[in-house]
């Protein structure tokens, strides 16, 4: 492996930054908060910006780059993808819908028919389509083959009923990746089919939940006779499951936790200069440990692109990346939170708050971060029995 970015890359990564120093509104992070991913946006106007902002990454190409020439794509790599991903984490940048851009269409450009990739991949590349995931349900999350939301074939058309939950962005959203039953006697991942949901067809309601910080970051969707037309199928009928382990394992490389933390390093670094503790050595004892930790899950994640350049990656490595990150950060966030003392927990609408509240906005954000896409314990599950061989409990 070749530990330097090639001259390309780093004038790549350096019309990233200047591209966000330029675009993104001076006030952007008192409507965000910190965002640790696709996450946004639900004070005062963010959802506009997180859309101006998607369609200003389409124009440039970057929803696409990854994809083939014949797609739209630039046949671009993962590693020139995870410097994007990388530098938007750093400046919290809003606008990139992961599940259409990232999971979607590379499972669309596999397993898609030539209607469905001239249909969606366009809108997705140019940031005007925005896309949620409805696979989790009350009683199916980490044993989602348990799944019970039936989708029955009538004539040209499958008839919806059911719940999903945790549905991150979905009020948000115009589309729905949906993983339901279309075989009703089936069992477990047997009978599964994955279905493309425009989420304003009649029969489908849409609520939101209350994440952690009092934001509708997710939401539940109801299913009450809800039409969908079998030329939303992707892939063949009954043979869901792995449609949806193709675009599970698109979420892949998960750099988003280890350029927070360099960001909350340096906006700590920042404060403290200007606002000295009272004990200065365990400041600088905290923020010189994480900044150890962040640099060695940076170059993890950029091992792990670099292997699926090759071929190489297996699913476990990229558990790796998301069982250090979201652990170091939910670590980061809460040693930060004490760092500040009784001040840092006040958030970012008391003009008190240091860091405009960004600190307490994510440590709340880390902890959902580490049951999203699987929990710290089934990342673990998944590097012991698929990485080291061990035999699943
Ligand atoms: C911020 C956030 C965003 C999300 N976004 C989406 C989304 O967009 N779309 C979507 O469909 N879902 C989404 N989810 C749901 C998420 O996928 C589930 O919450 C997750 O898979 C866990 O499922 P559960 O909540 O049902 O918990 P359970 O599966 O009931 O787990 C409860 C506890 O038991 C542990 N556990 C369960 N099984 C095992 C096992 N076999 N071995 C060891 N421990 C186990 C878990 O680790 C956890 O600690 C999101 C969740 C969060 C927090």
């Amino acid at each position: 492996m070749n530990f330097n970015f090639t001259d390309e890359q780093n004038k790549f990564r350096q019309e990233v930054r200047h591209f966000l120093n330029r675009e993104l509104p001076a006030d952007y992070i008192e409507y965000i908060g910190t965002t640790i991913d696709d996450s946004v946006v639900h004070v005062g106007d963010g959802f506009g910006i997180f859309k101006k902002m998607a369609r200003k990454y389409g124009e440039k190409g970057w929803l696409s780059m990854s994809w083939p020439k014949e797609y739209g794509g630039s046949s671009g790599t993962n590693i020139d993808n995870l410097i994007f991903f990388e530098e938007i984490a750093r400046r919290g940048s809003p606008g990139f819908n992961a599940v259409g851009t990232k999971m979607l269409a590379p499972t669309l450009i596999i397993f898609g028919n030539q209607e469905q990739k001239g249909k969606y991949l366009e809108p997705i590349a140019r940031g005007e389509q925005f896309w949620c995931e409805g696979f989790s349900e009350p009683e199916a999350g980490s044993d989602l083959a348990a799944l019970q939301t039936k989708a029955i074939r009538s004539g040209d058309y499958y008839i919806v009923n059911g719940q999903k939950t945790w549905s991150t962005l979905v009020t948000y959203c115009d589309h729905c990746c949906l993983l339901a039953r279309t075989d009703p006697d089936s069992k477990r991942h047997r009978g599964l089919s994955f279905l493309l949901v425009d989420l304003n067809t009649p029969g489908i309601t849409v609520k939101p939940i209350e994440n952690l910080l009092g934001e509708p970051h997710f939401g539940e969707i109801f299913f009450e006779d809800a039409k969908v037309p079998v030329t939303n199928l992707v892939g063949a009928e009954n043979d869901g499951w792995k449609v949806a382990q193709t675009f599970l394992g698109y979420e892949r490389v998960y750099i988003a936790p280890f350029a927070v933390v360099n960001t909350m390093i340096d906006k700590l670094a920042e404060y403290f200069s200007a606002h000295p503790a009272d004990d200065m050595k365990t400041v600088q004892d905290a923020l010189a440990e994480f900044t150890v930790e962040a640099e060695v899950g940076r170059m993890i994640c950029y091992q792990v692109a670099w292997l699926q350049d090759h071929d190489r990656a297996t699913e476990w490595h990229a558990a790796i990346t998301r069982l250090f990150g979201t652990r170091l950060l939910k670590r980061a966030a809460s040693s930060a939170l004490q760092l500040l003392g009784l001040y840092g927990q006040l958030n970012l609408h008391d003009d008190r708050a240091p860091l405009k509240g960004w600190i307490e906005h994510l440590y709340y954000s880390a902890i959902g971060s580490t049951i999203a896409a699987g929990t710290t314990e089934i990342q673990k599950t998944v590097i012991a029995v698929r990485g080291l061989g061990m035999t699943s409990n």
